[in-house]
Order: structure tokens, then sequence, then C-alpha cells
């Protein structure tokens, strides 16, 4: 009886898991010697007396199935697991970059769209581990025509938490935007003046190698700490959606040690153009029915409504609609991340400073209260 459950729990343990064991599998594993599977001597008469006897302790086997059965992701935390003191960073540098391969390349907008974004995944065997909020640099292939010199290093915003979307650990995602140069006198894109990196990067195929920098960047972390019960509010436009992916898949989505401690409320403001261009819209949707109470989600369809003013619905607008909640948060110790394009940003602070005004504040004050308090993040490009 007991040899029949040693076999099948080995029989799954590597039906689940193939031959990538997760990190407590690999430790525990040598403690279970390999010929559970033994057959009868007559099924096997040619090599019988090569077979040693197994020796299987049943408790350490248990253990380890229901290591690998959890699912926690656990394997690649600090200790405690909020120390920012140990953050990877350029662990990889230009001069000699970490050459990763591509898994997959997924269009992740709709027919609609304006434009073309990709979720692709890039497998970094475990080698260039990173923290969510951070960003790896991409070294396209070629050279730049303007100076003979090999093509320089772009930065992304990572999409996938610690654990990758497979929860390996071996994988990295980005959310990347195809850079297109409409011309106008040609009435068309003119494909000489395409994004070098990002349709290298839309371009490519499973396989392909990558070359990453990186991981780069303190700005956009999680304000981690033991009580850990911060409101966290997220604003993007566009790509800068990716780095929220990451936090919001180790808040709500996997079993992390920051999931289990996180007591506050996170809210997600997205600002795209029309219904199609929406990113990452099911994740939400999935976490906002696991988690009423923690998460918030609103969009700006700049192209499809209108504001309070009649005008179009831009992420300020959506913000401003909010905006007696926003401050009071901000008043009560929450952190707020921007992240996306440039342009987003004098349309926020010209709307948060109205606000401020007509709430008797002066906005200069409370930003660099914000600011001084480590409450305010912004990475725009
Ligand atoms: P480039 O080749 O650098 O060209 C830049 C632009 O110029 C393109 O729009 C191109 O069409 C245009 N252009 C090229 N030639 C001409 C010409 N002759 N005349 C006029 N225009 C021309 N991007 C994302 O998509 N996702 C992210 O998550 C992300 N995160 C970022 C995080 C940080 C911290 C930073 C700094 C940037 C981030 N970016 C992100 C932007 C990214 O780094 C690149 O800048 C972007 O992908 C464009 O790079 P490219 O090589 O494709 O375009």
């Amino acid at each position: 009886m007991v040899q029949v459950e040693i076999v099948a729990c080995l029989a799954l343990l590597v039906g689940t898991y193939g031959f990538v064991a997760p990190a407590g599998l690999r430790q525990a594993a040598p403690a279970v010697r390999a010929n559970a599977l033994r057959m009868s001597v007559s099924d096997e008469p040619w090599f019988a007396d090569a077979v040693a006897t197994t020796v299987v302790d049943k408790a350490t086997l248990d253990s380890v199935f229901a290591k690998a059965t959890s699912n926690d992701q656990d394997f690649l935390e600090a200790s405690p697991y909020w120390d920012q003191s140990v953050v990877p960073v350029n662990t990889y540098k230009n001069k000699e970059p970490f050459v990763g391969k591509v898994v997959s390349v997924k269009r992740i907008v709709g027919p609609e769209a304006t434009g073309e974004t990709c979720h692709i995944i890039i497998d970094h065997q475990g080698k260039m581990p990173y923290w969510e909020g951070q960003s790896y640099g991409v070294i396209p292939p070629g050279t730049n025509p303007k100076n003979g010199k090999p093509n320089s290093v772009r930065l992304y915003s990572i999409a996938s938490s610690r654990y990758g979307d497979d929860m390996t650990g071996t994988t990295t995602s980005l959310c990347v935007r195809r850079a297109t140069y409409w011309c106008p006198e040609l009435g068309a894109d003119d494909p000489a003046k395409k994004g070098v990196c990002s349709n290298f990067l839309c371009d490519a195929k499973p396989g392909d190698e990558v070359k990453l920098t990186g991981p780069s960047g303190k700005v956009m972390l999680l304000p981690e700490a033991e009580d850990f019960k911060a409101d966290i509010i997220m604003v993007a436009t566009g790509t800068g959606i990716a780095p929220y992916r990451s936090m919001v898949r180790r808040l709500f989505v996997e079993k992390t040690p920051a999931a289990a401690a996180y007591k506050g409320q996170a809210w997600l403001f997205l600002g795209v153009a029309n219904k199609d261009a929406l990113l990452y819209d099911d994740e939400w949707q999935a976490v906002l029915a696991s988690h009423p109470e923690q998460f918030r989600y609103d969009v700006a369809l700049s192209r499809e409504q209108t504001n309070a003013k009649g005008g179009k619905m831009y992420i300020q607008d959506k913000v401003e609609e909010y905006a007696d909640e926003v401050f009071n948060k901000l008043d009560n110790g929450a952190h707020m991340y921007f992240c996306g394009l440039k342009g987003m940003m004098p349309g926020i602070l010209t709307m948060l400073e109205g606000v401020a005004k007509s709430k008797g504040l002066v906005w200069e004050e409370f930003l660099g209260k914000l600011k001084k308090n480590g409450q305010w993040h912004v990475e725009v490009y």
C-alpha cells in the first residue's frame, strides 16, 4: 500500500513538474532514492542485481509532495521579505549583457486599438532575478546608422512578478508598444523610421536571443514593510501599466509573504485610447472579483468617454473624479505611482494643484511632504 502511494506521488511530481523541480523540491529530492519504480525480477531479469533496495522515508516524501503542490511563491524572498537593501541592481551591464531567450510574443490589444502592444516572455534561467517595479534593459541587434556604433540599450518596465508568469522564477515578462513613425507626406507608416528595439521585440520568435541589462531602478518598488498596510494608488497610461501588473500579481494573485501581510487597498487608474487598447483588463477583472475590498480599478478611455466638462476623458480627468478620496488617502500615508508617457505628468500635476488649491492646501508644500516621506513615485518616458 505504502509503495503504491509512493509510486503515485513520484508519478504525480514528475507529471506536474517535468524536469524543473521547484526550489523546495530540489533541496529535498536527494533524500529520495530513484528506484521506487522498481519492477519485479521476472520483468527485468537482466539487471535485477543492479537494482538497489529502496529506502523511502514517507514523512519526507509527504512533506516534499506538500511543498511541490502548495504553489507558494516564497523561494525568491529576502529575509525578512521587505528588506530592500538586497534588491538586485545592474547585475548585467552594457558591456557584458545576459543573453536571454524569447519564450513567447503575444499581441494583447484588440483590432481597434491605436497601435500594437505585445506581452513578451523572456527566459533568464533564474540568473537575472529582479523585484517588482524594476526594469530590464534590452540591447537590440544591429548598429545605429547615425554613428556606426552598436545599437544602444532601451529600458522596459518588468510586467511580471519576480516569480515570472509561470511561477518558476526563471522568466521575465515585458509589455512593449511597437513604435512606428507616421509620415504625413507618405500618408503611411515609414518603415525606415520605425523604432528599433520595440520592433525587434514585437517581431521576435520563440528561441530568439535577447541581450539584457539590469535589472535597474528602485523608484517603483512596493512600500513593503513588516506592517504592510499602506494604500497604493497606481496611475498608468498605456504600457505604463507594466510595473503595476507585477505589483498586483505579488499582492493579490500569488501566494507571496507580501500578499499574506498586505492589509491596504491598491487602486489602479489606467488611461488608454479605447476599449480595445485596454491592457490586461481580464486580469484586473479577476482581481476585482477575488479581492473586492482591497483592489479598485478605473479606466479613462480618451476616445470613447467624455469628462465632466464634455471633453475627452484623459487619465487626470478620471483621477479628478475621485480627488477627495485620493487626497485623503495621500494624507493618510498612501503611496502614489505614475508610469507611462512623459506627457501624462503636466496634466496630472495641474489637476492635483487645482484640487489642492480648492481644499485650501499649498500644493508645493503637500507635494514636498509626499516626496520627503517616499510616497511619490514617478517613472515616465
Ligand atoms: P527608437 O529606435 O529609439 O526610436 C524612437 C522613436 O523615434 C520611435 O517612435 C521612432 O519611430 C522614431 N524615429 C525613428 N527614426 C526617426 C526619424 N528619422 N525621424 C523621426 N522619428 C524617428 N516602452 C514600452 O513599450 N514598454 C515599457 O514598459 C517601457 N518602459 C520604459 C521604462 C523606462 C524607465 C524608460 C526610460 C523607457 C521605457 N519604455 C518602455 C520606452 C522604451 O525604452 C523605448 O524608448 C521605446 O520602446 C522606443 O524604442 P525603439 O528602439 O523602438 O525606438
